[in-house]
């Protein structure tokens, strides 16, 4: 038996555990755009300090906020199919992160897509729930005929051996995972900077903060433009309210707010699509201005 009819054997076995399988689908231009679950996180929610205490109170009380309240985190891979690319934005968590993520494999099969049919994997960043996926249980590639890709500053932070050492205890694992799986990936991997075409139709954008070399993508087809978003804004609620006031999700708070206010100014009023790892609604939707902040309205 190949390992992959074995993999595959034991992916249907779990599958009676009940993966969570959500799945969107829209058209841009002649492709198609898919976000496929890869499961979900459950992490407590971490209000932001030393913002106006009142604002918060509103805006707590609107989005039915709950301090510390363990809230199910989606996490939305968004799957781009044109001519003859399969791209995925992210390759998931893959098996040897958390129990309530790791998905993306079944997902994708449920869709049709063959490990083997995906043709480029971009990277936004190297977080755990973003990159891990890209290894299997076999510690092989888990697409094997895929060309990967990301950022030249991204890949140079988490290569750095520094790194680990100047990251808090909670997150010093971040680092050795992603060192550990971008060498393991190292010879199918080419990185790109800020403003490239990383392939035909995919632009990328730099969008610091959440990770110091984090990139989001412009997809644009057929006059029709989605900008996948990654993790530059982690919530449908306060990052959209107020993109200005710190999310605990982020690494460099304060620049990951500026990157947001400038990304949703820019994006206000655009009919660009918007996609978030994270975000409600399968990920899918666009910003519109509402007050002073903005507002995430699900497709
Ligand atoms: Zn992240």
């Amino acid at each position: 038996m190949r390992r992959r009819e074995f993999m595959a054997m034991s992916a249907g076995l779990l599958a009676l555990g009940a993966p969570l399988r959500s799945i969107a689908r829209t058209s841009l231009g002649g492709g198609t755009l898919t976000t496929i679950s890869d499961g979900t996180l459950a992490l407590p929610l971490a209000l932001p300090q030393d913002v106006p205490a009142a604002e918060l109170a509103e805006l707590s009380a609107r989005f039915g906020l709950e301090p510390s309240a363990t809230t199910p985190r989606p996490l939305n891979v968004t799957l781009w199919q044109s001519g003859d690319r399969t791209v995925l934005f992210d390759a998931g968590s893959g098996p040897a992160f958390v129990d309530t993520a790791g998905a993306l494999y079944d997902n994708l099969d449920a869709v049709g897509v063959a490990l083997e049919q995906v043709t480029d994997v971009v990277f936004t960043h190297a977080h755990p729930d973003h990159i891990w996926g890209i290894i299997d249980d076999f510690d092989e590639i888990a697409f094997p005929e895929a060309q990967l890709w990301i950022g030249q500053s991204e890949y140079d932070y988490w290569t750095d051996p520094a790194t680990t050492d100047s990251l808090d205890e909670t997150r010093k694992f971040f680092a050795v995972g992603a060192a550990r799986r971008l060498e393991a990936i190292a010879g199918n991997l080419t990185t790109f900077a800020d403003g490239d075409e990383v392939l035909p139709g995919i632009t990328a954008r730099m969008t610091p903060g959440h990770t110091p070399g984090h990139m989001s993508f412009l997809v644009s087809d057929g006059g029709q433009r989605a900008l996948v978003l990654g993790d530059a804004a982690t919530n449908g609620h306060l990052n959209f309210a107020r993109p200005d006031w710190p999310s605990d999700s982020d690494q460099d708070r304060e620049q990951a707010a500026e990157t947001r206010a400038r990304l949703f100014r820019d994006l206000a009023g655009e009919a660009t699509m918007l996609i978030g790892y994270h975000l409600p609604g399968d990920g899918l939707g666009r910003v519109e201005a509402e007050g002073d902040g903005y507002r995430f309205v699900p497709l």
